[in-house]
């Protein structure tokens, strides 16, 4: 699991993550090979959960207009798979972006903690870890074998550059 910079707390008030405006969202979050496995054995999930480019399939929010992600509970806005949520929900303010054939580490904004914190020292040291940990050998073989993960984001903000998969040795 990725150490979180946002506190669990303040997300359980918050209304930014795991609702979207389309069903077909590029926010959606996109899964890795071996997650969609794990929630197809173990949570049973119908097949329809997930979209044809390996994304969580949102479905119609019951108490709105917008789409919600079938693993939250809408009254008390928990994730129901928080234990085992994908790699981009742990990582999320933060997303991996391929820019100009670089693989970059980006934050978006439009999260409100990391906006009121992004040029703090909290924020520096976090965005430090979490370029030690995506460029260790563990997650560069993970990014080699899931290059889906790395898609094109637009609007959100380049912090650190990270190694290419194929720099894999
Ligand atoms: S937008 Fe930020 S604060 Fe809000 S739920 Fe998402 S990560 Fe948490
Ligand atoms: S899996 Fe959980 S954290 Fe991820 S979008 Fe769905 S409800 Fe949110």
């Amino acid at each position: 699991m990725i150490k979180q910079l946002v506190p669990h707390e303040f997300c359980l008030k918050c209304q930014g993550c795991c609702r979207f405006k389309q069903a077909d969202s590029v926010w959606s979050p996109c899964l890795l090979d071996e997650e969609i496995q794990a929630l197809l054995d173990k949570k049973g999930i119908p097949i329809a959960s997930l979209s044809i480019d390996r994304r969580i399939q949102p479905i119609a929010n019951p108490n709105g207009a917008d789409f919600i992600c079938p693993f939250l509970d809408s009254l008390d806005n928990r994730c129901r798979i928080y234990n085992m949520r994908p790699f981009e929900c742990q990582l999320y303010p933060f997303l991996i972006n391929l820019r100009n054939d670089k693989v970059l580490l980006t934050v978006d904004l439009n999260c409100p903690y990391v906006s009121e914190k992004i040029n703090s020292q909290e924020a520096k040291d976090y965005i430090s870890y979490l370029s030690v940990y995506l460029n260790s050998q563990e997650q560069l073989e993970m990014f080699k074998d899931n290059p889906q993960i790395i898609q094109a984001y637009e609007e959100v903000r380049e912090v650190a550059e990270l190694r290419l998969p194929h720099e894999i040795k």
